[in-house]
């Protein structure tokens, strides 16, 4: 199943070139009252919700994808947890260009650990990224994003799979400097999620899907996530070491080489085998 947002609070199924609006199943979430969980319900309700999803499906009228704004397929992720340095050739390029580790202490992905994104960082494709900081570098990270199904802590390697809800493309826009991270990558449009989530049920194993970037139609980044580092089940293991993974909670896997800059004006096209492509609109800060 591949599961999007889109327009106003929306809920489809993408069937080909089509989105299936099914945004009556989401009436039946349980109710909530305050405080809130701090995790996706969505996600966290998805195997009850799944066949009125399913029903809702086989009455809609198709819409074509083309003509409605994507936003991130999960609304309310409680945390974005995010893969540093995860792709060996990605390591060397950062290691090697000073404007881009800016004499910032660069380790591999066991030694420099994890780090996290700032949900209000999230947009979908639809929208697009906004450069604060034009005299600052602006670049583009394509990433595998897993998206967590169901709580747990010091999760086996093993049992990983068994808490992945399914995968999504993210881009981890960062600002290269000097400064932590939590002030070069989760600035407002920062973290680009989309076009949709594909079930993992449907995308099966991810440990060799090719990742493309363009920026233009020029090519940037190429890759496979057999290259990975660290892949999806050791980083659920990794990352539930630390944290207590939540249903709706994003895991950036880490990015490729090939990382570049981006200019207001610019289209970033992004693509992952078995989950599809997203454009992403750069700007500047409207005036
Ligand atoms: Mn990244």
């Amino acid at each position: 199943m591949r599961l999007c947002q889109f327009g106003q609070n929306r809920l489809g199924i993408v069937s080909g070139g089509d989105v299936l609006e099914v945004t009556s199943a989401l009436g039946a979430l349980p109710p909530i009252t305050y405080p809130l969980p701090i995790h996706d319900r969505l996600v966290a309700h998805l195997a009850e919700l799944r066949p009125k999803i399913e029903a809702a499906a086989r009455n809609a009228a198709p819409q074509p994808l083309a003509g409605v704004a994507l936003k991130s397929p999960v609304a309310n992720p409680g945390k974005i947890i995010a893969a540093p340095v995860n792709y060996r050739k990605h390591f060397e390029e950062v290691r090697a260009d000073p404007q881009i580790h800016f004499n910032n202490r660069i380790a591999e992905i066991q030694r420099a650990g994890l780090f996290l994104k700032a949900p209000c960082s999230l947009i979908g494709p639809g929208d697009p990224v906004t450069i604060q900081q034009p005299e600052r570098r602006t670049d583009h990270e394509i990433e595998l994003v897993a998206v967590i199904g169901r709580e747990g802590r010091d999760i086996s390697r093993e049992d990983a799979p068994g808490y992945v809800a399914g995968y999504t493309i993210g881009l981890d826009m960062t600002v290269r400097g000097p400064e932590e991270r939590s002030l070069r990558k989760s600035l407002d449009t920062f973290t680009v999620v989309g076009p949709w989530l594909v079930t993992s049920d449907e995308l099966g194993d991810p440990a060799a899907l090719s990742l493309e970037l363009t920026v233009n139609g020029k090519p940037r980044q190429k890759a496979n996530t057999r290259d990975l580092i660290m892949g999806v089940p050791e980083l659920i293991a990794f990352a539930s070491s630390f944290y207590t993974l939540m249903p709706g909670d994003l895991l950036f896997t880490g990015t490729p080489e090939g990382v570049g800059p981006v200019v207001p004006g610019d289209l970033i096209r992004a693509s992952i085998d078995r989950i599809g492509t997203m454009e992403v609109r750069v700007r500047g800060v409207p005036r």
